[in-house]
């Protein structure tokens, strides 16, 4: 062992010392980020639901269409992992830095609605959220809370008490369109940060996956936290091929304190 300076420790002084000089930050968050809570990366082969059923097919909008039951069914084991997951260190370490008083926004690809259970106020939702169920056939919003635990304790399948119609959970499914205003307002802060961090996230899924290459494009610093490579890691100020939980609360403790 070395005792005194290892790669890594320089990379999260490094790290760090961006998240210091910051004056507008977007962190981009994905499945990686939610992983150490418990929630499985379901868009990866292998892992969690992925691989039980096809989720490509039970998690499309054709699917929900032709048969909500094939849907509900498939979602009732990840939406209750989200109900039971709490936000992990990253979470809070993220939710401590914009408590500091730093201009942090958070545009994450993840559903579970974890980072404002941390306490972060500024974040999209790119890939939509579970917080939230909308009526199929009179688009009435409801708050997901209530209809939560039957679905998961019973499989109740959510009705609109308006319409009777199938409620949808506000994410967003194979074959749907990012929700608009969430992809603007994801688009406008990346042209305004100098500091973009990608956590979690292997930028496999596009058009979120091109957002760090526009904040590069325009002289903002990348960092990049995640356990595989991506493909803008050749452009990054630090790259940093870690667990998010082991070293985002590191790094904001030196950023805030040191
Ligand atoms: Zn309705």
């Amino acid at each position: 062992m070395n005792p005194v300076h290892s790669p890594a420790q320089n990379a999260l002084e490094d790290a760090a010392e961006l998240f210091r000089k910051t004056r507008r930050v977007v962190v981009l968050t994905g499945a990686g980020f939610s992983t150490p809570s418990g929630i499985p990366d379901f868009r990866s082969e292998g892992t969690g639901l992925w691989s039980r059923d096809e989720p490509l097919e039970a998690a499309s909008l054709n699917t929900f269409r032709r048969s909500p039951q094939t849907f509900f069914h498939w979602f009732r084991p990840l939406a209750r992992q989200i109900f039971e997951a709490q936000p992990n260190a990253a979470h809070r370490a993220l939710a401590d830095f914009e408590r500091a008083g730093h201009a942090i926004t958070i545009a994450t690809q993840n559903i579970d609605g974890l980072h404002h259970k941390a306490g972060s106020t500024r974040v999209i939702e790119l890939h939509g959220t579970i917080r939230s169920l909308s009526c199929t056939q009179c688009f009435k919003q409801y708050e997901a809370t209530p209809f939560l635990k039957p679905f998961i304790e019973q499989g109740t399948v959510p009705l609109c008490a308006n319409c009777n119609g199938i409620l949808k959970p506000d994410v967003i499914l194979f074959g749907e369109q990012l929700p608009q205003a969430a992809w603007f307002d994801a688009q406008k802060e990346t042209r305004q940060a100098d500091l973009m961090i990608v956590a979690g996230s292997s930028l496999e899924v596009l058009p979120v996956a091109g957002l760090p290459m526009q904040a590069v494009d325009r002289g903002a610093h990348l960092i990049v936290i995640n356990n595989t490579p991506t493909y803008i890691n050749v452009r990054a100020d630090v790259v940093i091929m870690d667990d998010v939980a082991a070293v985002i609360p590191d790094i904001i403790n030196r950023a805030i304190h040191g």
